[in-house]
């Protein structure tokens, strides 16, 4: 079999390339180190030979040789095996050292380009590393060697001489030495410079200054440091997203979280996930239809456990529907109705009980037109006991229920000790059952956003104090209203 050498980029797992992801997702070994993102590991199958060969700076978990002879003994074994390697595996990635390995065990191996952080890390932070009239060639050049050492293969002052941008990779440590030379070498100690450090991941930080100042800008491994006219462009958009650097929480059912944790990464956010309902099934029967005039739908998850459960359980589909009335509570709702091929009749102004209540047409004639709720085990009862009032005979089926989910003890942990910047909150069940879970109210610190009136009181009940409640109960109204809640002073 074949030994990959895969570049899985600078760190922002978006930033592998399509062949290394259909790679990973076949692999049957993945070999990978502390550069390597975990969602990209998690691309392999579960199933998966997984090595941490962890090549930390200067303790190393394994050498070079080792590595080496790792990949050639999972290479001999014929298993599918992916050398999963940052930025590109052969920029400063000993990855030419590794495929010379393998063919001298005359192992067949291939070389997958990625993302090099030479260029990767400056374009997160809004740096071209060649510019029109600014700077017609770019290099890239390792500041691991010493040069307060004296005898080095780098010759310092002859990229001075050379202008031009200069990249520096692996030169956190040596910056100030680096800087003598540079200077040393005739680089004004004015010549913009700047350093990105994490570039691309969430704990991407970048500074600009000078190449007389950076050394004293505290710039920590693992970065790259930016020398050239270039350095001075500002084109930042990474750390301009509005929720950059935030850290979010999600406590929606993890079927149902996708579409709150796309959104909230993509405005920058790092998502903790932490389901506090899982959705369960319950055995019931769907009714003979044509006696009702109306079916009401309160959640996405009740659309689906009553076609699901209930209507293809007994042989029926969507046209079990035709003739009769839908109302959906809400826009998420009725979108999973159109997934099953109906258009909602009704969808109130705003996406609560009571006002689905108000939108409903006065019963009849002929009186006491039937109304079936599909809905979760636990519900208020504003909907049954409003519809009754306005002249409805409501029956009320149980489809589903929501039950308390098993959470990952670190992310509690990182909520209570107020390690998160705010707790997003869709639903009542997802308060109380997110509350029992953590055992205590998050730290005072956390910001906390409900979708809607409803949920904002049980949190309230619970002693939350609630930041800010979503206008419009939808998703996106929500992430409106964390964007405000922490847009800083
Ligand atoms: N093959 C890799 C480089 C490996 S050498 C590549 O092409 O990117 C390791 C050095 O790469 C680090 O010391 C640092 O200088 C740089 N580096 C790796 N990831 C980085 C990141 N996310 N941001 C900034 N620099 C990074």
């Amino acid at each position: 079999m074949t030994v990959y050498l895969v570049g899985a980029g600078p760190g922002d797992p978006g930033l592998i390339t399509v062949r290394g992801a259909e790679l990973l997702a076949r692999a049957e070994v993945v070999v990978f180190d502390r550069l390597a993102s975990p969602a990209l590991v998690a691309l392999a199958p579960p199933e998966a030979e997984r090595i941490d060969v962890g090549k930390g700076a200067g303790h190393a978990v394994l050498t070079q040789d080792e590595i080496n002879d790792v990949l050639v003994d999972r290479g001999r074994s014929g298993r599918a095996v992916v050398r999963l390697k940052g930025g590109d595996p052969f920029v400063f990635g000993r990855g030419g050292e590794e495929a010379e390995a393998l063919a001298a065990a005359g192992i067949d191996f291939e070389v997958v380009p990625g993302v090099t952080s030479a260029i990767g890390a400056p374009a997160y932070a809004g740096i071209p590393v060649t510019h029109r009239g600014l700077s017609t060639h770019v290099t890239i050049v390792t500041g691991h060697e010493d040069p307060a050492k004296g005898r080095t293969d780098v010759d310092w002052e002859a990229l001075a001489a050379a202008g031009g941008t200069l990249v520096i990779l692996m030169g956190a440590g040596h910056l100030g030495d680096i800087v003598t030379r540079l200077i040393a070498g005739g680089l004004p100690a004015d010549t913009p410079a700047a350093a990105v450090t994490w570039g691309t991941t969430p704990a991407h930080a970048s500074v600009r200054s000078t190449l007389g100042k950076i050394a004293e800008c505290g710039v920590e491994a693992p970065a790259a440091i930016v020398v050239g006219e270039v350095a001075a462009l500002n084109l930042s958009w990474f750390e301009n997203r509005p929720l950059f650097g935030r850290r979010v929480v999600v406590t929606r059912a993890r079927e149902q979280a996708s579409e709150l944790r796309t959104q909230l990464q993509g405005l920058g956010a790092t998502v903790l996930e932490i389901p506090a309902i899982a959705v369960r099934p319950v055995a019931f029967d769907v009714p003979p239809l044509e006696a009702f005039a109306w079916v009401v739908f309160t959640s996405a998850n009740g659309v689906n456990a009553f076609f699901d459960a209930g209507l293809a359980a007994s042989g029926r589909d969507a046209r079990a529907l035709s003739g009769l009335n839908v109302a959906a509570i809400g826009p998420g709702t009725a979108t999973a109705l159109a997934e099953r091929g109906i258009r909602a009749d009704l969808v109130p102004p705003r996406f609560v009980a009571e006002s689905l209540v108000d939108a409903f047409p006065p019963a009849g004639p002929p009186a006491g037109e039937r109304v079936l709720v599909a809905r979760a085990a636990v519900a208020r009862d504003v909907l049954p006991e409003g519809l009754t009032a306005k002249g409805y005979d409501v029956e009320v089926l149980t489809v589903y229920e929501t039950v308390a989910a098993e959470v990952d003890p670190a992310m509690i942990e990182a909520v209570r000790a107020g390690e998160v910047d705010a707790v997003t909150f869709t639903s009542s069940s997802t308060v109380t059952n997110f509350l029992e879970a953590l055992g205590t109210l998050p730290d005072p610190s956390v910001r906390i956003v409900a979708i809607g009136p409803v949920t904002a009181e049980t949190a309230r009940a619970h002693g939350l104090t609630v930041t800010a409640v979503a206008e419009e109960h939808t998703i996106a109204g929500l992430v409106a209203t964390l964007i405000a809640a922490l847009k800083p002073a």
